[in-house]
């Protein structure tokens, strides 16, 4: 049997830095676990336009294609905010989930108990969390025909169209319900069903597929504004969320402030099964290039070693050594090394992003 292969798209600003961190931890499981990945490396973002005049060239958009997961680290910065919409370096990003047809985004909101009094909210409200948020990433509002700015009755009216086929909201809700059954086997279903047609459309495939094919794992439906409200007064009723592509986008940025630092959020990105029976994948932290720290050795590199644990888990089978990743993470954070997103102006020196990486492959090898 050959490697599994990985792609490698380190991309602009504190990508890079934060992907050889990763760079590490892939050796380390090489080494260590006779995990050996076939590793090739690519540009995206500012970078490839920088090298090529195009946010993604069509080899790599080719590549990661063939790959069993593609790896990112960030895309963007201030030296590409003036270019062309059609060439901006999240529109190289844009396309890999466009056409990889990456429709379940994976968004996990776990508060490790040693960053628990960085949220916003109380310990005792977040500590311990673990949810997962499963948002419908390539169809509804921000995909949905007929789009645009007209004028109608001499004034401009902008139009979005939030639309839901059977099959777009089935193939979601599998996923859901695929993860949950790895989880806490609970499902929330979240949409405007009070209002809106999609929203009746959503329930009821939801509905239906779960008394077809997941009638083991429990189901609740809510409606995504009380949703909104039940995340911050008590998160932890909740394990797997389902929602679409305009609620899932807003409901899991308020998640994911529940844990503290944008440099721990880890993200997955999933299609279709492909002939080997992997998903089509894409694994990425949720923060971007942080032109401010970038080139300073100040970026915290766990959320990208967290989505690659992600990778570990969902592509490959490898839950243990998922869990012993995130554990060591968790062990290292509890222990005191941390980079200054995640600590006070009190607190000392805080550790650079190679300090870090370096203080979660000691922690790996202590196992
Ligand atoms: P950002 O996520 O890059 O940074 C927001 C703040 O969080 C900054 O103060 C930054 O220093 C901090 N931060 C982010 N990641 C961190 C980490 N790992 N460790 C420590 N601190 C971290 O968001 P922004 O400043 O709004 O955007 C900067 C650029 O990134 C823009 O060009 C934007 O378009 C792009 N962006 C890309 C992605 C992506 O690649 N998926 C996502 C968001 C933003």
């Amino acid at each position: 049997m050959s490697n599994p292969s990985l792609l490698i798209l380190a991309g602009d600003g504190i990508g890079a830095e934060v992907m050889t961190e990763v760079r590490k931890v892939i050796d380390w499981v090489g080494t260590n676990k006779g995990l050996t990945f076939d590793v090739s490396e690519d540009l995206v973002g500012g970078a490839a336009y920088d090298a090529h005049g195009t946010p993604l060239h069509d080899d790599t958009m080719a590549k990661a294609q063939e790959v069993d997961a593609v790896l990112l680290g960030a895309v963007g910065g201030p030296a590409y905010d003036d270019l062309d919409f059609s060439v901006k370096p999240e529109r190289g990003l844009l396309r890999l989930r466009k056409e990889m047809d990456l429709f379940a985004n994976l968004r996990p909101a776990q508060c490790f108990d040693a960053l628990a009094d960085f949220s916003s909210l109380k310990r005792d409200i977040v500590s311990g969390l673990d949810i997962m948020i499963v948002r419908e990433l390539t169809s509804g509002s921000y995909f949905g025909e007929p789009r645009g700015i007209h004028i109608e009755d001499n004034q401009r009216v902008g139009i979005n169209t939030q639309r839901y086929t059977e099959a777009e909201i089935d193939r979601v809700a599998r996923s859901a319900f695929e993860l949950a059954r790895r989880r806490g086997n609970k499902v929330c279903s979240m949409e405007k069903a009070n209002v809106m047609e999609s929203g009746i459309l959503w329930r009821d495939v939801v509905t239906e597929l779960h008394a077809a094919d997941y009638a083991d794992v429990e189901l609740s439906h809510m409606y995504a504004d009380n949703g909104a409200m039940q995340l911050v007064r008590a998160p932890k009723q909740f394990d797997v969320i389902l929602t679409d592509n305009l609620f899932g986008d807003i409901l899991s940025d308020c998640a994911a402030m529940l844990t503290g630092s944008l440099g721990m959020l880890p993200s997955a990105s999933l299609g279709a099964p492909m002939a080997n029976g992997r998903p089509k994948a894409l694994y990425e932290p949720v923060h971007g290039s942080a032109p401010d720290i970038a080139g300073q050795g100040k970026a915290n590199p766990s959320a990208c070693i967290l989505s690659f644990a992600m990778a570990l888990r969902y592509s490959f089978d490898q839950g243990d050594l998922a869990t012993q990743l995130e554990a060591a993470v968790e062990k290292v954070l509890a222990d005191g090394t941390r980079t200054g997103d995640l600590m006070q102006a009190s607190d000392g020196t805080p550790a650079t992003t190679t300090e870090m990486g370096d203080a979660v492959i000691a922690e790996l090898a202590a196992f």
